[in-house]
């Protein structure tokens, strides 16, 4: 189709109800556009995993190397087989049903995608623009703001509370014109909480028109209360869960978005991929296997909590977290630190502008975590390194206002 000169494509395209361009951004993208910018400086958009030495200690992106479990491992090799098809025997329509009536939800209200970083950033499309303006927590994950800056949408980065919960109340009051509110819980980086109290609150005073994103990638893990009953309860918010956490499907990809078929509507015209039946057959064994969460959330609070205790004997200030992943404060650039620790085969999370000081930590194994606190305490007693270059930023081709 020819445009007209007056009309760019990216205005023709908005003015179609369609995003210019965008990636879509996963944890790995922000983990591994980090360590390459340490190692190499600017990483002009090589993004993906960089071959890597077997025995690599890999705690940068929030996996769980627990991988799938036993019944998942099984399903994905039963249906491989009729994966000439596109999904012949419903495996998604099976997960619908299993998650909707597993949390009172009608199938409705259950959309899935391949992995929760689609309707994250297609929430964000949906309902913020040039006039509806994206609020978050700072720091919290960033592919919102990805999305956000697609969009043309004012951000506004709200500073967490001092105990590390999200300040919904200057959240609601950053921005009378937001489009959409995100609040991860437990958040990431911090694996910290914010109580269901504030979440409802946010609900009641947001600004009209607007919709809150609820990211629950985390909330397994975590003795908090989820919001599905809000959902249920008809209200003005989206929730996401995703399977590439407790589940450990991450390379597998199943993510979920529930919220009011009138909302889950608007996430359409961004994308509608269908998904891998492997996925979506995994996903649903997942569910039913009622071992799975309790199983391996103490495995993984016991692995993070032997890591505190490491980090509180040699004086390490970090905040304490419920998650599979937590923040030291370093008290030197964190950048250095996490290219101090790549050069020792120990690849550590990010940064956040807000603290850089701070570096993100994920729980691996205990062999994993041995590691990490050999390699941390050779670190911390070295002076500090300069790091090249490690801003997860660099190479989106999307400027990001503060
Ligand atoms: N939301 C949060 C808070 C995350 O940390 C992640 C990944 O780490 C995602 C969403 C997206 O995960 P996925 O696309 O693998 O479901």
């Amino acid at each position: 189709m020819k445009v007209s000169s007056e009309v760019s494509r990216r205005s023709f395209l908005r003015l179609a109800g369609v995003a210019a361009t965008m990636p879509i951004l996963t944890e790995a993208h922000f983990a591994w556009g980090t360590q390459q910018a340490a190692a190499h400086g600017a990483t002009g958009g090589r993004r993906v995993r960089p071959v890597l030495p077997e025995d690599a200690v890999l705690i940068n992106a929030n996996e769980n190397p627990l991988g799938p479990c036993k019944a998942a491992c099984e399903a994905i090799a039963a249906i491989a087989p009729k994966g000439g098809r596109y999904d012949i025997d419903g495996e998604t329509a099976k997960l619908t049903k299993t998650f909707a009536a597993q949390n009172g939800l009608k199938e409705e209200y259950v959309a899935v995608y391949a992995g929760s970083s689609e309707p994250l950033h297609y929430s964000v499309l949906a309902f913020t623009s040039p006039s509806r303006g994206f609020v978050t927590a700072d720091p919290s994950y960033e592919a919102g703001m990805v999305a956000a800056a697609a969009s043309q949408a004012r951000i506004s980065k709200v500073a967490l509370r001092p105990d590390h919960a999200h300040d919904v109340k200057a959240m609601v009051a950053a921005d009378p014109k937001a489009g959409l509110i995100y609040i991860c819980n437990p958040n990431n980086p911090t694996g910290t909480l914010t109580p269901k109290e504030d979440i409802v609150w946010a609900l009641e005073h947001k600004p009209a028109g607007s919709i809150l994103l609820v990211d629950e990638a985390y909330i397994h893990l975590a003795d908090a209360a989820h919001v599905l009953d809000l959902v249920a309860a008809d209200k003005d918010l989206i929730v996401l869960r995703t399977f590439s956490k407790v589940y450990g499907m991450a390379g597998i990809r199943c993510g979920l978005a529930l919220g009011r078929p009138d909302l889950l509507a608007k996430l359409q015209p961004y994308g509608m991929n269908a998904m891998p039946i492997t996925g979506s057959a995994a996903a649903n064994v997942s569910l039913l296997d009622a071992e799975l969460v309790p199983k391996r959330k103490k495995i993984i609070a016991d692995t993070r909590n032997a890591t505190f205790v490491f980090l509180n004997e040699k004086g390490y200030k970090f905040i304490p977290s419920q998650s599979n992943c937590f923040m030291i404060d370093t008290g030197r650039e964190g950048k250095g630190v996490i290219a101090a620790m790549q050069a020792k085969n120990v690849y550590i999370g990010r940064t956040w502008p807000i603290w850089p000081n701070f570096v993100r930590v994920s729980v691996g194994t205990p062999a994993e975590m041995e590691k990490f606190t050999t390699a941390f305490a050779e670190v911390m007693s070295a002076p500090p390194t300069v790091a090249r270059r490690a801003d997860p930023f660099e190479g989106v081709p999307y400027p990001l206002v503060s």
